[in-house]
């Protein structure tokens, strides 16, 4: 597996990202006057400890202090064991799942890693956290379920940045698998969306930064995706063979999409509204 590290490159005033192989993940570093923080860390604790050196390279004087881990894939969290001695921070769902359901040992394998390898945070909260970095003041925030149950949101007013993990992605569309949340994710996106200014800059979780308004443009598109899922599922179809041209992603992406919104819509009990025919009786 290949496990490269791109240089950090800046996206806005001592706000870096770097992208880190294999799945192309972008790692944040904002750096403050007294503290700096990291945005995720790589999918292993070897590219955390490579990660960890090269953010210190850029901050130079100022002291690495905190790291947030967006979610618990493996891209994002993997590398969290690099980070002993400083501050880090997740939502509390993060843990559970890694308490109640741990990556397999065939999983962290994959990475050259065992169970031993897989650290926790230090510190965890439900809706929200603000950290003090000297000058700068990161928020962290968590408005519910979207491309998993624990997603968390870094917004930093003083440098005009947010970090959204995989909540958006502007390399492909978001990713959406057994994990994720279709119904909720446009809501979820809104609660952070809604809080930036004009000219903000936004780090998805894999390619390049976006504005504010491609932004709200996908989040605009997964709402249209889930009123398309509930338009199948009143129909009685399914995801296989639903996608047509016209729709904004690719077949692969949209079906995924599509398939997990009606796996949550037959979950939660919704029934089926079919339009009805009166049923004849004859005797
Ligand atoms: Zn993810």
């Amino acid at each position: 597996m290949d496990f490269a590290l791109s240089a950090f490159s800046a996206v806005a005033d001592r706000v870096y990202v770097a992208v880190a192989q294999p799945a192309g993940v972008n790692i944040g570093l904002v750096v403050g006057t007294t503290g700096a923080l990291l945005v995720d860390t790589g999918s292993s604790p070897a590219q955390g400890a490579e990660i960890r050196r090269a953010a210190a390279a850029i901050a130079g004087e100022v002291p690495l202090t905190h790291v947030v881990v967006t979610h618990a894939h493996y891209d994002h969290c993997y590398g969290l064991a690099a980070f002993d001695g400083l501050v880090t921070l997740a939502h509390r769902d993060l843990v559970t799942l890694l308490e109640s359901a741990p990556p397999s040992a065939e999983e962290l394998a994959r990475f050259g890693m065992t169970d031993a390898d897989l650290a926790r945070p230090t510190r965890t909260f439900g809706l929200a956290a603000a950290l003090d970095l000297g000058d700068c003041h990161p928020e962290l925030l968590h408005f519910g379920r979207g491309h998993t149950d624990h997603d968390v949101t870094i917004v930093v007013p003083e440098r005009g940045v947010a970090f959204f993990g995989d909540l958006l992605e502007s390399a492909a569309p978001p990713v959406c698998e057994a994990d994720s949340w279709p119904a909720e994710w446009p809501k979820t996106l809104d609660g952070t969306l809604g809080a930036l200014r004009r000219g903000f800059v936004v780090v998805p979780g894999h390619g390049e930064p976006m504005d504010r308004e491609a932004a709200f443009m996908q989040r605009a598109e997964l709402h249209w995706y889930h009123d398309k899922a509930v338009e199948i599922y009143d129909a009685g179809q399914n995801a296989a063979g639903a996608w047509r041209e016209d729709w904004p992603w690719p077949k692969d992406p949209s079906e995924a999409f599509v398939a997990q919104a009606i796996a949550r819509l037959e979950a939660s009990g919704r029934p089926r509204k079919r339009k009805r025919s009166l049923t004849l009786h004859v005797r």
